[in-house]
C-alpha cells in the first residue's frame, strides 16, 4: 500500500474557500489510506509544504490520494481560470472587451436561431458597440443593415442583451419604407414598430440570458 501524508499549512491569505473545500475531506480520512489501484502516480507536494493558513495557523495532515493532490493543485493554481457567471445584472464595466464581444456574437447567434432571419436584406446583419453617451441603448440602420449598441448607455448585460434583441426586432420590421411615416403618425412610444420592439425585448430576453448561463 502506497500512503502519502502530505502536511498542509499555509499562506494563503483569503481562501477560506479553499480550507471549505478541504475541511470535509481531511474529515473523512483515516489513518488508513485506500489502495490507490488503477489511479496514477502524479506529483505530490512535499511533506510540510505550506498550502494555507487563516489567522490562526492550521496543520492539516491529510492522507491523500494523488488525485486530491492535482485537484488541490489545480485549486491553486487556477483560481482565476474558473469561470465567472453572467448574471441579468452583472455590470457592464466589470467585464472585459472579450467577454462583450462574446455575448454579442451569442446575442446574434441566439436572435438569429430564436427570432428568425429576414430575407429582403441583400447584405448580411453586422453588428459593433461603443461608449456613447447619448442617451440611447442602441440603434439600428436599415441602409447598412447594422446593429449599434452602446456600453455606457446598457450599463448591465441585460440591459445589453435587451437593447440587441430590440434592435434585431427592428432588423426583421420593414423600417425602411415604413417607420417614418409610423413615426410621424403616432409618435416614437405609440409607433407600432417601436411597441413591437419592446414587447419582443420582453419576451425573449430571460429566455436569452438563461441560454448564455447556461453556455
Ligand atoms: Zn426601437
Amino acid at each position: 500500500m502506497r500512503c502519502h501524508i502530505v502536511m498542509m499549512m499555509g499562506i494563503l491569505h483569503g481562501q477560506e474557500s479553499m480550507l471549505k473545500w478541504i475541511s470535509p475531506r481531511i474529515a473523512n480520512t483515516t489513518k488508513e489510506c485506500p489502495p490507490m489501484v488503477g489511479i496514477p502516480r502524479q506529483p505530490l507536494p512535499e511533506e510540510g509544504t505550506i498550502i494555507c493558513t487563516m489567522s490562526s495557523p492550521i496543520i492539516c495532515y491529510i492522507q491523500c490520494l494523488s488525485s486530491m493532490v492535482s485537484k488541490v493543485h489545480e485549486f491553486i493554481s487556477s483560481p482565476i481560470k474558473r469561470k465567472r457567471m453572467i448574471y441579468s445584472k452583472t455590470p457592464i464595466e466589470t467585464l472585459t472587451k472579450k467577454q462583450i464581444k462574446k455575448v454579442l456574437q451569442f446575442c446574434a447567434e441566439w436572435c438569429y436561431e430564436n427570432m428568425g432571419v429576414n430575407n429582403r436584406k441583400r447584405s448580411g446583419l453586422t453588428y459593433s458597440f461603443g461608449k456613447e453617451e447619448d442617451g440611447f441603448y442602441g440603434f439600428y440602420c436599415p441602409v447598412n443593415n447594422h446593429i449599434h449598441v452602446s456600453l455606457t448607455e446598457c450599463k448591465t448585460v441585460g440591459r445589453l442583451t435587451s437593447t440587441f434583441i430590440h434592435e434585431y426586432t427592428h432588423y426583421l420590421q420593414p423600417v425602411r419604407t415604413k417607420y417614418i411615416p409610423a413615426l410621424i403618425t403616432h409618435g416614437y412610444w405609440n409607433n407600432p414598430f417601436e411597441v413591437e420592439a419592446r414587447m419582443t425585448e420582453k419576451k425573449f430576453n430571460r429566455y436569452l440570458l438563461s441560454d448564455l448561463r447556461a453556455k
